[in-house]
């Protein structure tokens, strides 16, 4: 009989290594990547389990056998079986998390009897579930909410949380206190419509899309030309200031790439980005593509994986996850915005999308393009030194020019007997441009209504009672919030430690400021965008469709509003406090800032009218911000890469975070000096006296406990990165710190360290 190697669906470092199972020979069809079940432990429990490996004989004496096959579940592909492998190895995760960025792991299946013999089925596979959506008369709507009985709440609901991508049953539960009742009277006022599966798979198919070829300039041409004459697969960088038609770019490569009857992945860094990408990509090729982010349900993923798998979708695009879209024969690999923190995992695999496509094009052979205006410095450092291609695209299309940046000191305006968050300068744009019809987008980056609740008695700050961490007020639900765990608390009338009434909130956040510019422009129509406003599914492109379509002239949000748009009628763009991701305890805050201030400067003037910006400041005189006055991404490099140099910080080392949570606060500084302690000896045993040096001591976390857990880390600057990877992983099989209880944290190259 032969054997098969399987990966048991547990995550436990135990288990993370394969077990040996004969194969029976009704199942002699099994093959590396497929799905079964088997009997696992002395109770011989059944648990499913993943192929790796077919072989002819195991140094294991007593082996059981396969069970039976889950016969509807997607094979794996060879080249994804062996990606689980690398991603196990090189982000230190479970090989079957590893595989469920691929497909669903936690899915139920039954046993069921076919003809007398046994299969296994996935419950879920066949959806029967309802979805529903607006009918296409939005004016209906409109009039509906205006005109009926204010008690038809539920009603009500359901049409303001409804918009033209069907919302499945159970979503539209959780989200209203809706009947079937209330639906069936909705669908017979033709307002809304309950939809068949075909439009769940891609709520984009109805609609008719044209995005016409522009005819190429210079630079984009020359781009185009290196792409078609690269003959190996290469990486390239497209730094292209905002506007400068990156996107009409990419499209001429997606044509050249299914000419050849290859596929392309297009990512984004956010779902909010999809839609407009979505238009043009449809606009132009005419055909169904695939759509991959993370809030697809196991069904729609599934659905998807099979469109891909069979080849009926050669272009995929989405967030972050679409990167294990499940194409046999990948051609080209876009990552838009590419300097995005959103393409590095932050939870477990904590992988980071380059990482992941480098691999996919050492085995597809497929090219990988990089986008942006503020390339990361990593990215563009490799540009300049290593093996990336860098394409510049310096000028906007049609000689539109860069909108006009001021920067506005805020002390001056506390001088002037300003005391409000908005300046006089942009204060004054703002009203010009209500009364000219044009529309403004402003950024803050702070969610909530201030950042926090203090006494200005004793200084009190209300904190997380499980995450030592300063509370948000929000204004709409009238209480404090939490970012972290989202424990949520009353608001103190009197300070809970000197007895005072000085209890206030200051500073300030999207909410806030929404409620403020309602006052100083009670003309204006504003729409917010943050995390709390866009709770709802579809919620981004209804916010994003109406502000587009002129129904707004405010645009108000957090980091969501800074990136990718491309809305004609945006002539100012305000920065209410560019400091606020200065001055956060992170290398890349700089580079972060300057990021920031470009992108949303960005939005400005790409129509024919010219752009102003207005950057408000404590710091004006701050690199990051005196050089994004002038677009001036070269000098800004210059600094920051050599500031990079200097402190041994990325691209010039990889930084390994090692961290331990646990609830008890001694626990974890034992776990974290023990596990510490065995990666020093393991070093200091194979002579890698040059790694060691590379280790910094372990610490308690800057926020010192989240979600009741104590959090102790430790780092390592390395320029041994493969060393290390090999190193930790094989410690971590090591039985010497098995008695470790606290959570292991392994994160290479994190965006922060809380
Ligand atoms: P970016 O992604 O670089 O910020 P976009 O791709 O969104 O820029 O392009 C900005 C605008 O310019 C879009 O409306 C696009 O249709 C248009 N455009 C792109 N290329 C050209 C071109 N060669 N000629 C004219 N218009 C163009
Ligand atoms: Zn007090
Ligand atoms: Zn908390």
């Amino acid at each position: 009989m032969k054997i098969a190697a399987v990966f048991i669906n547990q995550l436990n470092s135990n288990m993370d290594h394969s077990f040996d199972y004969f194969i029976p020979s009704h199942l002699d069809y099994i093959d590396i990547g497929v799905r079964i079940v088997v009997p696992f432990g002395i109770k011989n429990k059944s648990i499913d389990g993943l192929v790796v490996e077919i072989k002819e004989k195991s140094e294991f004496k007593g082996l059981k056998t396969i069970e039976g096959v889950i016969c509807n579940y997607p094979k794996l592909s060879m080249w994804q079986v062996e990606m689980c492998f690398w991603m196990q190895k090189n982000y230190h995760c479970y090989f079957m998390e590893a595989v469920s960025c691929y497909i669903p792991s936690n899915m139920k299946y039954k046993k069921v009897k076919i003809d007398n013999k046994i299969e296994y089925l996935l419950n879920n596979s066949e959806q029967k579930i309802k979805y529903y959506k607006l009918s296409g008369k939005y004016s209906l709507k409109e009039d509906y909410l205006n005109t009926t009985r204010p008690n038809a709440l539920m009603q009500r609901q359901v049409l303001s949380c409804l918009n033209d991508i069907p919302t499945s049953l159970e979503d539209l539960k959780g989200l209203t206190n809706c009947t079937g009742g209330t639906l069936k009277s909705l669908i017979e006022k033709g307002l809304i419509e309950e939809c068949s599966k075909v439009n769940i798979r891609n709520p984009y198919k109805e609609k008719e899309y044209s995005y016409p070829e522009n005819n190429l300039n210079y630079y984009q041409q020359k781009s185009l030309d290196a792409f078609v004459e690269a003959m190996e697969p290469s990486t390239f960088l497209i730094h292209g200031v905002t506007g400068s038609g990156k996107t009409e770019v990419f499209l001429r490569l997606i044509e050249e790439t299914i000419k050849k009857d290859k596929g392309c992945l297009y990512l984004v860094p956010e779902i909010s980005l999809t839609s407009q990408v979505i238009e043009r990509i449809m606009g132009r090729f005419k055909q169904d593509i695939g759509i991959i982010h993370s809030k697809l349900n196991a069904g729609e993923r599934i659905d998807q994986w099979n469109n891909i798998k069979s080849k009926n979708y050669n272009i995929v695009l989405g967030a972050r996850s679409a990167i294990f879209a499940p194409m046999d024969n990948i051609g080209l690999i876009i990552m838009d915005e590419e300097h995005e923190n959103t393409y590095k995992s932050s939870n477990r695999p904590r992988y980071n999308t380059v990482g992941i496509a480098k691999k996919l094009q050492e085995m597809h052979g497929c090219h990988i393009v990089l986008g942006s205006a503020t390339p990361s410095v990593t990215s563009y450092y490799n540009a300049i030194h290593n093996d990336i291609h860098l394409l510049e695209l310096p000028n906007r299309v049609n000689d539109i020019p860069m909108p006009k940046i001021e920067i506005v000191n805020m002390k001056d305006e506390l001088y002037a007997g300003n005391r409000t968050v908005i300046s006089r300068a942009l204060f004054e744009g703002i009203e010009n441009n209500i009364k000219s019809g044009e529309q403004t987008i402003l950024f803050l980056n702070k969610r909530g209504y201030s950042s926090f609740v203090f006494c200005r008695n004793c200084g009190f700050v209300v904190r997380c009672s499980n995450c030592d961490i300063s509370m948000t007020y929000h204004h709409s639900s009238r209480e404090m919030l939490c970012h972290y765990c989202s424990h949520k608390s009353m608001v103190p009338s009197i300070c809970p430690k000197c007895k005072s009434n000085k209890i206030k909130h200051t500073g300030s956040g999207t909410q806030k400021l929404e409620l403020q510019l309602h006052k100083y422009f009670p003309q204006a129509k504003i729409l917010r965008m943050d995390t709390d406003s866009m709770q709802k599914k579809g919620a981004y492109d209804s916010a994003i469709h109406k502000f587009s379509s002129g129904q707004a002239d405010i645009l108000l949000g957090t980091q969501m509003v800074t990136k990718g748009f491309d809305f004609q009628n945006v002539t100012l763009v305000g920065v209410i406090l560019a400091d606020s991701t200065l001055n956060i305890p992170d290398f890349k805050a700089s580079e972060r800032t300057f990021q920031l201030i470009t992108q949303v400067a960005g939005r400005a003037g790409r129509g024919t009218k010219l752009g102003n910006v207005v950057v408000q400041t404590y710091e004006p005189n701050h690199y990051s911000i005196t050089l994004s006055k002038n677009h001036d991404y070269n000098s800004f490099y210059e600094k920051e890469i050599s500031y990079r140099k200097m402190m041994n910080y990325p691209p010039f080392s990889d930084i390994i975070y090692i961290g331990f949570t646990n609830e008890n606060e001694e626990v974890v500084s034992k776990d974290c000096h023990k596990y510490y302690n065995s990666l020093l000896k393991c070093l200091q045993d194979n002579n890698l006296h040059e790694l060691v040096k590379e280790m910094f001591n372990p610490t308690l976390s800057p926020v010192k406990k989240i979600n009741n857990r104590f959090r102790w880390y430790f780092i390592i600057k390395t320029v041994h990165i493969k060393l290390y990877n090999e190193i930790i992983y094989n410690l971590n099989l090591n039985k010497d710190i098995s008695d470790i209880s606290s959570t292991k944290i392994i994160d290479i190259n994190p965006n922060t360290i809380l």
